[in-house]
């Protein structure tokens, strides 16, 4: 008498695998489909199972029960099999090693013991060699049936040594699972050879298949949760392991430029349908033709399409996805909703071989070739030398930092009172050993994403202290030299005792220095950095709000601090082409004078600005039209030549 409780009870835990598997929306990408196939064949082989068992219990058969039996095992053989096949095929997904598969003889080799099963099962009619089913005597076993046990065991045997054999792509914790999904599969296929009556094999499989869910198919690990396409996440692992496996593939990155507008109109939700969209219209493309295909997608705007295959004309790829987005999104073209996107195509290894690198390159593609293009080619960027110095910039800070490769350049200001130059800023470069003079627009940003900001800004301020300690700014008509201050220097506590130390080591009169910050500085106000801006107006310094009109300008804000000082950006100059800029610089002007906030205006570079500037009664110029920023020596003898002579 064969004991069917645990045929029945892995019937609820497989529906409750695939509800949960449907309900988290883990159905896209190839690893995700795989295993909802293979909970959907360990169902129906429990089933079909149980169809087959069930009616065994009252022999003899009658017709009904003897063709539903018939059918049932045969279902059952050719199901229960599948299973480990189709459990290797989700193995190699998992670990992004898909491509072994791509050589014939790896696939027959493959595939070789589940058809000897299936050659099995054709001629057991004839021979009864798997099991023979008759109306009295009920089911038995046959000779071949060893077969299908030992098929299960080798293609057990082979997940196994597979999993260990690519641990290095699996985390601990998945690895475990994916062995004890093995070892419960040893233990049932043995227990249910040697006590055929004791059903525990589908028992134990959705186990096993319930481990899979809880600890590989993590959705909230796995899955951007609103859109249900791969996430951000998965893309960083998925890479890594791809880079490891030396396959050859090509990674195209869709930016949308103008993700943020779209979803400042559309809203969150509709956003994210949007999204899904453009997801759906990529899938359509490659669906049942590139197989081994992943999308992913990283907040707020930017898809990543893997193509694990190097067959497949690079150009035409990246105009089908941008065509096929342009056509099923038409209909949001209508109600004025327009995707402006940037593509980058990657071959991997033969453009890039780190992830890092391929992760940076696709943030920055359109920032590294300045070409404003809809494609852009990896092979184009990563030989140049704005790649390079993006690429080794963490490196090259720390060079700078260690080896005081910082120079300082000097900006001239004009003033539109006395008709001289009142002051100067200070502005940071990189002289690198190995790549050459770097840009503040390159490094300060990566150095406050690196933690490094500090310790460069300590750098400038002891270069600015002992600029102004070794010139007499007097006897150059110089009012004060302004310094730069990032979010992180301002938030240090002792930042005014650093001062303190400085100002009495090189006996500067905090008067000589005025420190600009930036308007982020208010959005990440905290109490240390309220008490250091009091601290050191206290002390003396005056500060200034650098790039007004960038970001959310607030006049009361700015109204309420004690900024003496407001520099107008030169993104608000450069509008002044068009009526509405031209009225906006006015009032802007207007207003700060209204508020008697003092204002300089940066990034003035022609005559007709600066006039202009004059007229509007702006108070301080900052441009090229006056001067580029200079290195100490030629600032110094700009000055001397213009405020002196
Ligand atoms: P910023 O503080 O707004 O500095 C003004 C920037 O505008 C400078 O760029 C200057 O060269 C540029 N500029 C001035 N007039 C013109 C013009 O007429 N036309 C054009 N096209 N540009 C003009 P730079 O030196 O590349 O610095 C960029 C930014 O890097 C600075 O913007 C500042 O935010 C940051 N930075 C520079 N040095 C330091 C520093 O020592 N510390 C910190 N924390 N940030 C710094
Ligand atoms: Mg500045
Ligand atoms: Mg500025």
């Amino acid at each position: 008498m064969k004991i069917v409780f645990f045929d029945i009870c892995a019937i609820p835990l497989f529906l409750m695998i695939l509800f949960v598997c449907y309900s988290r929306r883990m159905t896209k990408g190839t690893a995700n489909m795989l295993f909802i196939y293979i909970v959907h064949v360990s169902l129906i082989s429990t089933i079909a199972d149980l169809c087959l068992e069930a009616p065994l219990f009252n022999l003899p058969l009658t017709k009904f029960y003897y063709i539903l039996c018939t059918v049932s095992a045969y279902v059952y053989f050719i199901l229960r099999n599948a299973t480990n096949v189709i459990l290797l095929l989700f193995l190699l997904h998992l670990t992004k090693t898909a491509f072994l598969m791509r050589k014939k003889w790896t696939k027959i080799a493959f595939s070789l013991p589940y058809l000897c099963i299936l050659a099995l099962l054709v001629i057991n009619p004839f021979n009864s060699c798997v099991f023979s089913l008759t109306m009295e005597e009920g089911y038995s076993r046959g000779p071949m049936m060893m077969v299908l046990y030992v098929v299960a065991l080798l293609y057990a045997i082979i997940g196994f040594a597979y999993s260990i054999y690519c641990r290095r792509y699996l985390t601990t914790n998945k690895l475990i699972s994916l062995l004890s999904i093995y070892l419960l599969g040893y233990v049932a296929v043995i227990v249910q050879f040697f006590y055929p009556e004791i059903m525990i094999e589908l028992f134990c499989t959705a186990l096993g298949e319930m481990l899979i869910m809880l600890s590989i198919m993590r959705p909230e690990e796995r899955m951007d949760s609103e859109t249900g396409i791969l996430s951000w996440a998965s893309y960083q692992a998925d890479l890594k392991n791809v880079l490891l496996s030396k396959d050859n593939v090509q990674i195209v990155v869709i930016q949308m430029l103008n993700s943020k507008e779209i979803r400042n109109y559309l809203g969150d939700h509709a956003y994210n349908s949007y999204v899904t969209e453009i997801a759906d219209a990529i899938r359509s493309i490659y669906w049942g033709r590139l197989h081994r295909t992943e999308l992913y997608f990283e907040r707020p705007g930017t898809l990543y399409l893997i193509i694990s295959s190097d067959d497949i004309d690079r150009e035409n790829i990246a105009e089908h996805v941008l065509s096929e987005i342009d056509k099923k999104l038409a209909h949001y073209t209508e109600t004025g909703v327009s995707f402006d996107p940037a593509v980058c195509l990657i071959h991997c290894p033969k453009d890039l071989q780190k992830a890092e690198d391929i992760i940076s390159l696709g943030h920055k593609f359109t920032s590294l070739d300045k070409r404003k293009q809809d494609i852009y080619y990896a092979a184009d960027i990563v030989h140049s030398q704005n790649f390079a110095i993006e690429a080794h910039i963490e490196e090259i800070i720390n060079r700078a930092i260690r080896d005081k490769n910082i120079e300082m350049y000097y900006q001239p200001i004009y003033d539109v009172q006395s008709l001289k130059f009142h002051s100067a800023e200070a502005l940071a470069r990189i002289r690198d050993p190995e790549y050459g003079l770097i840009s503040p627009g390159v490094f300060i940003p990566a150095a406050e994403s690196l933690g490094l900001i500090v310790a460069i800004g300590d750098e400038v301020l002891e270069q600015v202290y002992r600029f102004i300690s070794e010139n007499d700014l007097d006897s150059l008509d110089l009012s004060y030299i302004e310094v730069n201050l990032s979010v992180a220097q301002c938030m240090e506590k002792d930042l005014p005792e650093k001062i303190l130390a400085l100002q009495k080591k090189y006996n500067v009169d905090p008067g000589r220095i005025n420190l600009e910050i930036t308007e982020t500085v208010f959005e990440n106000i905290s109490d240390v950095m309220v008490k250091n801006v009091n601290a050191l107006v206290e002390m003396g310094y005056g500060f200034a709000l650098d790039d007004y009109g960038i970001g959310y300008s607030n006049i009361q804000r700015v109204n309420n601090l004690p900024l003496d000082l407001i520099k107008i950006d030169k993104s608000i100059l450069d509008e002044v082409s068009y009526e509405n800029g031209k009225t906006i610089l006015e009032y802007t002007i207007r207003m700060m004078q209204s508020v008697d906030k003092q204002l300089v205006a940066e990034g003035a570079e022609t005559s007709d600005v600066v006039d202009m500037l004059k007229d509007m009664g702006c108070d301080y110029i900052q441009g090229f039209y006056f001067s580029k920023p200079l290195p100490v020596n030629d600032f110094l003898g700009f000055i001397e030549e213009n405020n002196i002579h």
